[in-house]
């Protein structure tokens, strides 16, 4: 099955045809508990719906198989997913090295919660291996990548990371929710752990919340599956249902996601309002080479910077197709304003974002409907 080409691993892997009824999409299986035919004796390993869910199942076969994976697993969310990686690969007195430009939510979890538990971190500029390698620890436990990140879209190098926190007796955790494993395959250049928040392109539909962990060993997977169950934080089975129909098309949203981000990233670097488009396309974005190489298309987010704060939250209120709104990844277009909406949280940290920061999620309507709606909304602003 591994042989064949990403799309068709959308579309099949994990997917059987129900073996009873012939349905060619596998069912919901809106179940709590199952029969066993004697004490102990298990139909295909079904006990109970923490531990195992045949909806559940067939995502997290396909999500393995599209990460290139051993395992992969299913989560309530993308932040339900973090967290059972740091309850499975720390402990107190263990440090982990984040991106100084990490996710919002999952720099809070670092600094509200796991701090509080013994784990420490340091926020550092991952586009700069020199500057990681003088953060590595002896308790460094993970180094955490984002790339590329949100919403700064700063791009870091996959295989050198993993070089220099395996010298270090570390593991390598890259969250690939912007990227989604048709544009990026972290495990392939030295990752062992893949995260996503399926909320986004994965789910790609603006309909469901969830989260995923891929991991390259069986070794990872057990350690991880062992904390899925014992934490209990895992994907219902139609939240399930709904991400593995969104993951089907995967691939031609993207294509179409990469194509109008590139429109409208243009678009942007000609206006005379934009002082700043953050895109990885752009040639003269830093990580323009490191993005080309191990990307297969750059993505469907774009970030710019008007002249002031009141001007970027302007725009944001003056578009009509793009819906002002949090989140990311879905078939329609967002615009969000990440200081006062998705990175609040991060406000008087070393994550802080810039004020006059507009983000993006490019979707797949007409490129060209899109275009006009920025460029009505920049008039206004
Ligand atoms: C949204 C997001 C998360 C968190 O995922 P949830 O599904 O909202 O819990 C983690 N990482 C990145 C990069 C995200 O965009």
């Amino acid at each position: 099955m591994n042989d064949q080409s990403f799309e068709t691993l959308a579309i099949h892997a994990g997917q059987a045809p129900d073996p009873v009824t012939g349905a060619v999409v596998p069912p919901i299986y809106q179940v709590s508990t199952y029969q066993q035919d004697a004490i102990g004796s298990l139909r295909g390993g079904y006990e109970y719906s923490r531990s195992a869910n045949p909806s559940r199942t067939a995502l997290e076969e396909c999500l393995a198989a599209l990460e290139g994976g051993r395992r992969g697993l299913a989560f309530a969310s993308g932040l339900a997913a973090e967290d059972a990686v740091l309850r499975a690969l720390c402990g107190p007195g263990s440090h982990v090295v984040i991106p100084n430009d990490a996710y919002g939510g999952t720099y809070r979890l670092f600094a509200k919660v796991y701090e509080r538990w013994g784990v420490s971190f340091s926020p550092v500029p991952l586009a700069d291996p020199a500057a990681v390698r003088a953060a590595m620890r002896p308790e460094t436990a993970l180094v955490w990548l984002e790339t590329p990140t949100n919403p700064l879209l700063g791009i870091a190098d996959i295989e050198a990371m993993a070089g220099i926190a395996h010298e270090a007796g570390a593991l390598l955790v890259v969250d690939n929710t912007f990227a989604s494993p048709y544009l990026q395959q972290p495990l392939a250049l030295g990752a062992d752990v893949v995260l996503h928040s399926t909320t986004k392109y994965i789910g790609g539909h603006s309909d469901v919340v969830g989260g995923a962990a891929v991991t390259a060993s069986d070794e990872l997977g057990e350690r991880l599956a062992y904390h899925q169950n014992a934490m209990g934080g895992v994907a219902g089975p139609f939240d399930s249902w709904l991400t593995l129909r969104g993951i089907k098309t995967l691939a031609v949203r993207m294509d179409r996601h990469n194509a109008n981000a590139a429109r409208v990233a243009d678009l942007l670097t000609r206006h005379p309002k934009v002082t700043g488009v953050l895109y990885p396309g752009l040639p003269d974005h830093p990580g323009h080479e490191t993005a080309a190489k191990q990307m297969r298309g750059f993505g469907g987010m774009v970030s710019f910077r008007m002249a002031s704060e009141e001007a970027a939250v302007a725009v944001c209120e003056a578009t009509e197709l793009f819906i002002l709104g949090e989140s990311l990844g879905g078939v329609e277009s967002l615009i969000e304003h990440p200081a006062r909406m998705t990175h609040a949280s991060a406000a008087g940290s070393p994550l802080e974002v810039p004020a006059d920061l507009v983000r993006l999620s490019v979707g797949i309507e007409e490129a060209g409907d899109l275009l006009a709606d920025l460029e009505q909304a920049l008039k206004k602003a």
